[in-house]
């Protein structure tokens, strides 16, 4: 006897996002967060790196072709409502991603990863400027941390005031809503809607634990939420939870900064 098709429906959603061959941060953070979530997670990998706890040691880009063909090859066959973009590597990478996620009418969570953690850059410098004006324009939704959110507005961001500031010069940019996540701040997250105008709170405390990917599973956690059909302030609040729980199960992995652990 044939099995009948499973007619329940849950979300698919893709990351497009660097692989971190120590199992910590970029895509495998991503796909550990979707699978603890019931969604269905697929990928766009931009980047592969050769990293562990202590740090990135090489990553080797991919084409530009190389990306749209695994988005390509996704969205012809599946039904991919919300996505989120990690490390994009380089200006090519992300002016394909922008047409990609134009094409394809992805909503969009971008986490505007500059840098990992324990050293190493995975957005070079001159991809910036690409990032702002090619693909913050399409996202529904970004989280950065202070130091990235200072990048993106042009200013210093080291206190819950200058996240205030950062977020409005951050929604100038044409981002519907900004997320400044404050694990380098207060432990608190601000959520700044543009469409109203107004911020929210959405407190959290310090814990102990690794935090290596903690950013990747804190914004697969937004897109995945989001594709269930949470409201963006419900998605923060659950994110954060999400977060807090991964970093205090967080491993023991290496000798550097341990992985969180989504799946705990
Ligand atoms: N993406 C990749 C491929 C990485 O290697 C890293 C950090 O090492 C990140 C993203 C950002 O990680 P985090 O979530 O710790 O900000």
């Amino acid at each position: 006897m044939t099995e009948k098709p499973l007619t329940v429906k849950i979300p698919i959603v893709m990351t497009i996002a660097g692989s971190d061959s120590g199992g910590g941060a970029g895509i495998a953070a991503d796909l550990k967060t979707f699978a603890a979530l019931g969604v269905h997670g697929t990928c766009a990998i931009t980047s592969i790196t050769a990293q562990n706890t202590t740090g990135v040691l090489e990553a080797f880009d991919l084409t530009p072709a190389a990306v749209a063909s695994q988005i390509e090859a996704v969205c012809a066959d599946m039904d991919v409502k919300w996505a989120k973009t990690g490390m994009l590597a380089s200006s090519e990478i992300v002016r394909e991603v922008a047409k990609d996620v134009r094409k394809h009418g992805l909503s969009l969570v971008i986490d505007p990863v500059m840098a990992a953690e324990a050293g190493g850059d995975l957005l070079r410098k001159e991809a910036i400027s690409v990032l702002i004006e090619e693909l913050l324009p399409f996202c529904k939704v970004i989280t950065p941390n202070a130091s990235e959110a200072g990048v993106l507005a042009g200013i210093e961001v080291k206190t819950p005031k200058d996240a205030k500031i950062a977020a409005r010069k951050i929604a100038g940019l044409g981002v519907e809503t900004v997320i400044v996540t404050g694990g380098h701040l207060d432990a608190t997250d601000l959520l700044y809607e543009a469409v109203s105008d107004t911020f929210t709170r959405i407190p959290g405390t310090f814990v102990k634990g690794g935090t290596h990917g903690s950013g990747c599973t804190y914004s697969a956690a937004m897109t995945a939420f989001l594709a269930c059909g949470k409201s963006m302030e419900v998605a923060a609040r659950e994110s954060k939870k999400f977060v807090v729980e991964a970093i205090l199960k967080s491993l023991p992995a290496g000798r550097g900064v341990n992985p969180v652990n989504p799946l705990g």
